[in-house]
């Protein structure tokens, strides 16, 4: 068997391995085009009946974006919408206390992935799409509207059946299923209960041209077309994100979800609902910011924030079942990771059953977990800490010493951003396999150098904070620019 190319995507030869993937989220189809480019037969299976438009912006850094140059015709789409971002901290009445571009941005810096440019923010709905375009392009299968209900592992292949009744061979099954969906026999490592974190955040995207041109809000966005904005307001206990860009507009508001509901969504539907929780947070409040969230219309999603803690093992025992994405981590969206992990795993999971061939794929799901476990465990603390160095600025002190205000939500690390999750897996594999294996030494260099790994889990954390006690997280290995 010979390479193929096809929409100008080099193929490795076929290697045997049939990979069965559920979830068309942007893990799951990031982990089907990696998987297919690296020669294997490739099924995704989605309970929804089309790609879902929901979603606003997200961050996706460098380290995602890696094998992005292996898609041209990819590059080229994600490269129609480029929002340069500049990254701003500004008080409730609109005093702007720190600002500066993402850490990747400034002079001289070469990330990990050279050659694309890095826009910090990208909407989520249109990265799916591109994502599903090449997924298309490639012929690779979805099956939408198929809901997988169980998972039955065997000892040389793994069978799916959704509940129309249809059912799936292969050899590896990838859960990359979100955070709360529970397949009967799917048991890739311990069954850790979802939990509501205490936080809820309201957000909704809408076109720039919703925003008369007249009004207070207007008065936001006179220089988004030369740069667009990253904006946080830092108030009691909440922050309200504006996202301002050319052509979209977005807020999303994170605030402690007082009904204690069991449902995922809260209770602020309407721009109206926002206003007396904002003013609960702070006395004074830009009028022009009011403005522009009155401006918002009224499908505002108030997504309940769920935790799951971090489980150690995302494999099963013996290694055909492998949960990736939110599946297998949960994400802050403070920690700015979510979609970035997820991306990270399709390139590592991939790159690993490559590595490993037909006969030990079993090897490689757990090596791939031991590889990517600490990395992503450290980040989905982040969300924490700079949930809470937002909620508790003391807005006072800083605008008149903006050195105090590096608010370290903005302080992500060279770790995070310069790492290439494809070269880590091809680098570390074996010698991750002998320690697996054989107790021989290994340890993760995928971290903040000189950090030591410490456990920990939403208690602990939650603990700490009831404490009053500061996060060392940040100063535990180097975590500069
Ligand atoms: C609709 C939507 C909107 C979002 N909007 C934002 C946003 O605005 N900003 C932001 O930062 N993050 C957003 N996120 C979260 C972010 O996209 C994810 O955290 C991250 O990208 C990880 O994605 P994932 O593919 O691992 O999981 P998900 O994006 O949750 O995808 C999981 C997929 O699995 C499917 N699925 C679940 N159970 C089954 C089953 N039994 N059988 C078959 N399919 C199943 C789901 O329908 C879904 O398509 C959004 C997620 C979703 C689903």
């Amino acid at each position: 068997m010979s390479e193929t190319v096809v929409d100008g995507v080099q193929r490795l030869p076929e290697n045997g391995i049939s990979v069965i993937i559920i979830g068309a989220g942007v893990s799951g189809l990031q982990v089907a085009l990696e998987s297919w480019r690296k020669g294997c037969d490739v099924v995704i299976i989605e309970k929804a009946p089309e790609l879902s438009p929901v979603g606003d912006f997200f961050t996706i850094t460098p380290s995602a974006l890696t094998t992005l140059k292996c898609y041209p015709s990819m590059h080229s789409d994600y490269h129609e919408r480029i929002y340069n971002c500049s990254t701003h901290v500004y008080t409730p009445s609109g005093v702007q206390i720190h600002s500066k571009f993402p850490e990747w941005r400034q002079p001289g810096v070469v990330t990990a992935a050279p050659d694309v440019d890095i826009s910090f923010l990208k909407r989520r709905p249109v990265f799916a799409k591109m994502q599903l375009d090449q997924v298309t392009r490639l012929g690779i299968p979805i099956y939408w509207n198929e809901s997988v209900i169980a998972v039955h592992e065997h000892e040389n292949s793994v069978n799916v059946v959704t509940a129309s009744g249809q059912e799936f061979t292969g050899d590896v099954c990838i859960g990359a299923n979100g955070i709360s969906s529970k397949i009967s026999g799917f048991d890739a490592g311990p069954d850790v209960a979802v939990q509501d974190s205490g936080y809820a955040i309201a957000r909704v995207a809408f076109p720039r041209s919703s925003i008369k041109s007249d009004s207070l809000a207007s008065t936001l966005l006179k220089t988004i077309d030369s740069e667009p904005e990253f904006r946080v307001y830092v108030g009691k206990d909440i922050h309200l994100i504006l996202f301002l860009t050319p052509d979209w507009v977005a807020f999303a508001f994170t605030h402690a979800d007082s009904d204690n509901a069991k449902e995922t969504w809260t209770n602020l539907k309407r721009p109206s609902d926002l206003i007396p929780y904002l003013e609960k947070a702070a006395d004074e409040w830009d009028p022009a910011v009011l403005d522009f969230v009155r401006s918002a219309p009224p499908e505002i999603v108030d997504w309940k924030l769920r935790w799951r803690d971090g489980a150690e093992q995302w494999t099963s025992d013996s290694g055909r079942l492998i949960r990736l994405g939110d599946a297998a981590h949960a994400f802050f969206p403070t920690a700015g990771n979510g979609a970035v992990q997820g991306l990270e795993d399709a390139v590592s999971l991939a790159e690993c059953l490559r590595i490993a061939g037909k006969e030990f794929i079993t090897k490689a799901t757990k090596v791939h977990n031991k590889l990517r476990f600490e990395r992503v465990s450290i980040l989905q603390q982040t969300g924490f800490i700079n949930r809470e160095e937002l909620h508790t600025a003391d807005t006072a002190a800083v605008t008149g010493n903006r050195e105090k205000a590096n608010i370290g939500f903005f302080k992500i690390g060279r770790w995070v951003w310069n790492h290439n999750p494809e070269h880590y897996a091809r680098d570390n594999y074996d010698q991750c396999l002998a320690h697996l294996e054989t107790g021989a030494p290994f340890h993760n260099t995928n971290l903040p150098p000189g950090h030591v790994y410490q456990p920990w889990s939403l208690s602990s954390e939650t603990e700490r904070m009831r404490a009053g006690i500061k996060s060392t997280l940040k100063e535990n290995g180097d975590w500069s620019a």
